[in-house]
This record gives structure tokens, C-alpha cells and sequence, in this order.
């Protein structure tokens, strides 16, 4: 019957049901990762512009599906979005980044924080509770943000904002020039820091274009002293230019790819031994 069933089926909508099953399947086993804490975090170095000393790490979430093996954050991100998953997995990511953060007394810790987490009233109470539980000075802690939610809800993100300082962390805006940035937020908002999206950053020698809206927006924000990070350098003549054009932090494969803990732990080994 179930042969028959399927014969009967146009081709779209047997296209349409295999979509909703692969995301049906991909949710529950997404569920499951996270119940079981099989989610991992690589780290990746942030270096200081002049020196390309390590002064902090960025904690990207890692997820090895069973029976797929590694997928991106791109793939199953949305999915934690739409299926409410998003507050336990971006919990268990904070949780452990505080961690982790423990054997790095001296470095800052940037975590990315979703739409669907930023929107929850008690978001803040339980960033202070895990702050609490994992006796980390709050300082240390940035959490990134995409300006995609701001513009939605330009109060709530005020006063979500405010609450998070409050407990001492930074906020970073994250992906700045990737979309609809608009220049007027940097100061509105509060943010301590803003990071420069690699769609700007790779064409810095190639583009003029590029280069003059990535210099004007690090002449803004240096204006109003908020710091800029660059992300995705990937060759050292990009670095030289971003730290050039104002830039005090880079961030890109050209100073390190994502990282296992225990690779940061050897790196900032090998740095003080300098
Ligand atoms: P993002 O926050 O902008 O993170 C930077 C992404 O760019 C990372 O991809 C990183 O591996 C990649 N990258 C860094 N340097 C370079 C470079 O030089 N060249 C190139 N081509 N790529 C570079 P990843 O880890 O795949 O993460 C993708 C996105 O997924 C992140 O973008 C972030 O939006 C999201 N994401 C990752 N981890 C988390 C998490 O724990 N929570 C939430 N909510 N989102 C996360
Ligand atoms: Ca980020
Ligand atoms: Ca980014
Ligand atoms: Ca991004």
C-alpha cells in the first residue's frame, strides 16, 4: 500500500514531504545532541591588531550529526530558531564557553547569541546565572549579535541590552556591513565593540568601494570609541591594511582557524614562552 501511496505522488509533492521529513529528522536528532550535551565548541583566536598576540577566542558551536558527520552552524542554526531549540543550545554553548573560559584567566571570551535567545525577557537572568555558576568575572564575556533582530524590535534590543551590561558582559554587534547596517545604531545601542563581516573585509585590496565604506565605518566608530574587530582576514596584507584603516582586533584562518580547547590552551603556551 505504501508503494502505491508513493507512485500516486507527483514528483513536487514527493519533493515537498522528502523536505519536511529531512527536517523533521535533522530536529529530532538536533534535540537529541543537545539533551546529551554532544554539542562541542572549536575556538577561534582573536588577535591584537599591531602585536598578533591572542587576546581572546571566539566559541563557535560544532555539531557532529550521527550517521553525517560534521554539519555547519548554517544548517542547523535555523532549525534550533524555528523549533525552539534555540534557548537550550545556546544555554549549553554558554555554559561552556564559561568553561572553558576558566583556564584562560587572560583572555576575552565572544559568544554568539541567536535572535530567538535575545528575545526572551529572562535572557539575562540566566547569562547571570551562568556567570554565577561558572565564577567568571562578567567582563570577559562579549556576546555577539546580529543587527538583523535590532531592526526588528529596535526597544526591546535597548532594553535587553541595557539588562546585559548591567551584569557587566559586553555586547558586540556582529556582522556589521553584511546587510542593512546602519551606522546610526553604533551609538544608540551601547555596543562595546563592533565586528567588521568578512563580506567587507575580503575585498578591502580589491574593491575601492569596499575600502572606502570599511574605512568610513571604522572613522565612525573610532569617533564615538567603540572598538572594531575584522573579521575573516585570510592573508596578512588584509591585516596590515584593517589594522591600517583603525581596526585593534583581527580575527581570520590567517591567524587561526576554529580550534579544539586544547589547541588554544598550546598556542597561548607557546606565546607566553616567547
Ligand atoms: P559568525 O559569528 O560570523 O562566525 C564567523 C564564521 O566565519 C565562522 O563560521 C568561522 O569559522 C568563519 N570564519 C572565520 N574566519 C574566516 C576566514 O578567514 N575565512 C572564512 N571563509 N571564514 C572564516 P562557522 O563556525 O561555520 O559559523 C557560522 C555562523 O554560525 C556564525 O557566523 C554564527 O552566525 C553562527 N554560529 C556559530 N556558532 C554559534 C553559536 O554557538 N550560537 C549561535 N547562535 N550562532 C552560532
Ligand atoms: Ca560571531
Ligand atoms: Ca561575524
Ligand atoms: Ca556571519
Amino acid at each position: 500500500a505504501k508503494e502505491a501511496g508513493r507512485a500516486r505522488m507527483t514528483c513536487y509533492e514527493t519533493a515537498m514531504d522528502a523536505d519536511r521529513e529531512e527536517r523533521n529528522a535533522l530536529e529530532l536528532d538536533l534535540r537529541n545532541a543537545i539533551e546529551k550535551e554532544e554539542l562541542t565548541l572549536a575556538y577561534q583566536p582573536l588577535v591584537d591588531a599591531k602585536t598578533h598576540e591572542i587576546t581572546g577566542v571566539e566559541a563557535l558551536v560544532r555539531w557532529s550529526r550521527p550517521g553525517y558527520g560534521p554539519i555547519s552552524p548554517e544548517a542547523f542554526i535555523p532549525v534550533a530558531e524555528t523549533s525552539g531549540l534555540i534557548e537550550a543550545l545556546g544555554l549549553l554553548v554558554l555554559r561552556k564557553a564559561c568553561e572553558a573560559a576558566q583556564q584562560w584567566p587572560d583572555l576575552r571570551i565572544a559568544v554568539n547569541v541567536s535572535p530567538g535567545q535575545f528575545r526572551n525577557p529572562a535572557f539575562a537572568d540566566y547569562v547571570r546565572h551562568v556567570l554565577n555558576h561558572a565564577e567568571i568575572e562578567a567582563e570577559r564575556i562579549t556576546l555577539e549579535i546580529t543587527e538583523g533582530y535590532i531592526i526588528q524590535n529596535p526597544e526591546r534590543t535597548r532594553q535587553s541590552i541595557e539588562r546585559l551590561k548591567a551584569l557587566g558582559v559586553k555586547v558586540a554587534l556582529d556582522d556589521f556591513g553584511s546587510g542593512f547596517s546602519s551606522i546610526g545604531y553604533l551609538r544608540q545601542f551601547g555596543f562595546d565593540r563592533i565586528k567588521i563581516d568578512r563580506s567587507l573585509t575580503m575585498d578591502v585590496l580589491t574593491d575601492s568601494r569596499a575600502r572606502e565604506m570599511l574605512q568610513a565605518t571604522v572613522a565612525l566608530a573610532r569617533s564615538l570609541d567603540i572598538p572594531v574587530t575584522a573579521e575573516g582576514i585570510e592573508t596578512e596584507e588584509q591585516g596590515i591594511a584593517l589594522q591600517l584603516f583603525g581596526c585593534d582586533e583581527l580575527q581570520g584562518y590567517f591567524f587561526g582557524k576554529p580550534l579544539p580547547e586544547a589547541e588554544i590552551s598550546k598556542r597561548l603556551k607557546a606565546q607566553t614562552a616567547r
